[in-house]
């Protein structure tokens, strides 16, 4: 067996493990067909934009840098058009505008965005009016439509995946290194956004600063090439693992294994089981991980992660992604970030504020509130400042699209409004205005 074979065989040794969440596909011929057809498939990341991802959040690991991740819960085949990526898109690059200025911090950015199809659920059906289906797990499985026909998983749609994570991360790409995403067009960026929302006009008074200094800079003679393009990255939680493998290839320059349908991936809360499959996958992978940990997460199951999965301590391989809840945060992570510290491991950590702090409005939605959001990410800020460790960044559930999802923030959305623009497949995502709100907040946090 060449040094090759072995190594893409690697990346199926999850499979001897058990393996939460998988979807059950009624035809095995065909999910083995569309696999192999995936296998064939051009990489839609490079493992060396990987690797560049890994040295930023290095960055980050080492208290130099600050990572903005954020994108939908679920995102949906339907929401493949140039309007729904370009909004998501101006949503993350103003947060990231007005942390870097505003606190004065390199910001990694990276989406939940081009790969994001997949999602795991509490129960495994679903009742309406007195009928039962399989639940919705994600467009790459199953159709989100209430019927027994939609509700069925379906190969195919991994192809669809696929191809939708494809055009996605092209128009991404075009954006970012177009001229799009120069700094010189921060204004541009809130245009077409409510001015009079007060989110929209703090962020166009953050906007005329760095115009101010960008003026004063090129005056000077000095347009550095950072201020034409911007570094921008893929991720999604690495769930449907039969996916991920037919997307494990060999890299041509070192010989080892990255997952080449995102830069990042995670591991979520419901599959992180040390001895499990999906834990297993991402030990044999270079891409930098992240693992969700939630308010049950015991040192020693951290530990055995950093073991498991960064058994080099490298920086900027492994981020732990906690999401407590606001009540919790503040009782639980201190002991982890601790004991880890202690340990010598220098893992990223950062705040996902958003599936701690879901409930059921009276209405049937499922909500979050904007408070409790932001009081979880000051739990955050309170625990880390306490023990002297770096509080690396958020990880959240946004759109760019005025949805009314979560309530509060500056531009209230009221429980009796969620009605009115509830669009998401999934979990509750923060609007364009909640967004923008959060980032002039945790700049503040972060500057102390
Ligand atoms: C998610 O990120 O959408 C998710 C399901 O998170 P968690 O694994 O933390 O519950
Ligand atoms: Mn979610």
């Amino acid at each position: 067996m060449t040094a090759t074979t072995e190594t893409s065989r690697a990346a199926h040794s999850w499979q001897s493990l058990p393996a939460a969440q998988q979807p059950e596909w009624p035809d095995q011929e065909a999910l083995r067909k569309t696999l192999a057809e995936l296998a064939s498939y051009p990489p839609l990341v490079f493992a060396g934009e990987c690797d560049q991802l890994r040295a930023r959040l290095g960055a980050v690991a080492r208290g130099e840098a600050f990572l903005l991740q954020g994108g939908d819960c679920a995102e949906a085949f339907d929401g493949v058009s140039a309007e729904h990526i370009r909004n998501k898109l101006k949503t993350l690059l103003q947060m990231a505008a007005v942390l870097t200025y505003a606190a004065s911090v390199p910001v990694v950015k990276v989406g939940r965005i081009a790969g994001q199809y997949s999602k795991p659920r509490s129960k495994s059906t679903e009742t309406r009016d007195g009928v039962t289906l399989p639940v919705y797990r994600g467009d790459s499985v199953n159709g989100f439509e209430f019927t027994p026909e939609s509700r069925i998983p379906n190969p195919e749609r991994l192809k669809r995946m696929y191809n939708a994570s494809a055009a996605t991360l092209n128009l991404v790409r075009a954006f970012t290194t177009g001229g799009y995403a120069d700094l010189r067009q921060v204004h541009a960026w809130n245009q077409d956004f409510v001015r009079n929302s007060p989110a929209g006009q703090r962020y166009e008074q953050l906007a005329r600063e760095i115009d101010n200094a960008l003026a004063f800079m090129s005056a000077c003679g000095v347009v550095p090439e950072e201020f034409k393009a911007v570094e921008f990255f893929s991720s999604h939680e690495a769930l449907v693992l039969d996916y991920e493998t037919a997307l494990t290839r060999v890299d041509s320059r070192t010989g080892e294994l990255y997952d080449v349908s995102g830069h990042m991936v995670w591991i979520g809360e419901r599959t992180r089981q040390l001895d499990h499959a999906h834990i297993e996958f991402a030990s044999k992978i270079r891409n930098p991980i992240g693992v969700k940990l939630g308010p049950t997460t015991s040192v020693d199951d951290a530990l055995a992660l950093i073991e498991k999965l960064d058994p080099e301590r490298e920086p900027g391989r492994l981020t732990f992604i906690t999401r407590m809840g606001a009540g919790k945060i503040r009782e639980h992570l201190p002991t982890l970030v601790e004991k880890v510290t202690a340990s010598g491991a220098r893992p990223v950590w950062i705040c996902d504020p958003m599936h701690g702090n879901t409930f059921e409005a009276s209405s049937g939605h499922k909500t979050r509130r904007f408070d409790d959001v932001l009081d979880e990410v000051k739990g955050f800020f309170e625990v880390h400042r306490a023990l002297g460790t770096h509080p690396g960044g958020i990880h959240v559930e946004l759109t760019g699209d005025d949805v009314t999802e979560c309530v509060g923030g500056g531009d209230e959305v009221l429980v009796d409004d969620l009605h009115q623009r509830y669009e998401t497949a999934c979990d509750p995502r923060l609007n364009r205005s909640q967004s923008l709100d959060l980032a002039f907040l945790v700049a503040e946090m972060y500057r102390g």
